[in-house]
């Protein structure tokens, strides 16, 4: 890893489990030292959802271009859309030593996992199934049939937790919120991470 490069972070959970609002928590508590990465899908907005913003929401033909021109870090269908993190503007804040947090599924979480080993990985859980379903169930911005395939997705997604460095459960939102901010700080005091910030003019001085 460059020295002084910003950390990635990938941060997943089951549709449903309360990562958007964890997140925007967690974002308060950063400012604009972490950047969130606006992902590309070719799901429709729902209600109140604003592109460009929540999403750049684009045709599939228009997502199919970007992959055939190698524009996503990764990318995964999902109830039946694309959805992607589109590359150039994450590298460019990482190399300008922001952090970058990536909202994404599992699938695309193994595929950065991969690319870029320094990453951590955050999953959020649900206290119980029920919990899941009921929140799920209360959002009414979906179809019954799209709610299932979610809940079905969600189910494959869960046991896949262990891929992840970290699990953190959502049953109290401050809490959860607090976990993830511990998470990313001490993800700071790790090495290699933590080297450009706090050790650089150490071993300056040492190598005098
Ligand atoms: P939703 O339709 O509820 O906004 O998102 C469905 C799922 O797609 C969520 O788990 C969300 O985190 C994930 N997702 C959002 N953006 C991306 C992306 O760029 N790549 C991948 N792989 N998943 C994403």
């Amino acid at each position: 890893m460059d020295s002084g490069k910003g950390m990635l972070i990938v941060y997943s959970g089951p549709s449903g489990v309360g990562k958007g609002t964890i997140r925007k928590k967690v974002f308060e508590r950063f400012g604009d030292k972490l950047f969130y990465s606006i992902s590309m899908t070719t799901r429709a907005p729902r209600e109140g959802e604003i592109d460009g913003v929540d999403y750049y929401f684009v045709t599939r033909e228009y997502f199919e271009e970007q992959i055939e021109a190698g524009n996503f870090l990764e990318y995964a269908e999902f109830v039946g859309n694309y959805y992607g993190t589109p590359k150039d503007k994450v590298e460019k804040k990482l190399n300008n030593g922001y952090d970058v947090m990536l909202e994404i599924e599992v699938d695309g979480a193994t595929q950065v996992k991969q690319k870029v080993e320094d990453a951590i990985s955050i999953f959020v859980v649900p206290p119980s199934m029920e919990a899941l379903e009921n929140r799920l169930q209360g959002r009414k911005t979906e179809e019954q049939e799209i709610i299932q395939k979610r809940l079905e997705k969600a189910r494959r997604e869960i046991v896949l937790a262990g891929l992840y460095d970290y699990v953190v459960i959502n049953d109290d939102l401050e809490e959860a919120t607090e976990d993830v901010v511990s998470i990313i700080k001490s993800g700071h005091l790790k090495t290699p991470y933590s080297i450009p910030a706090y050790c650089k003019e150490l071993i300056k001085q040492i190598k005098k």
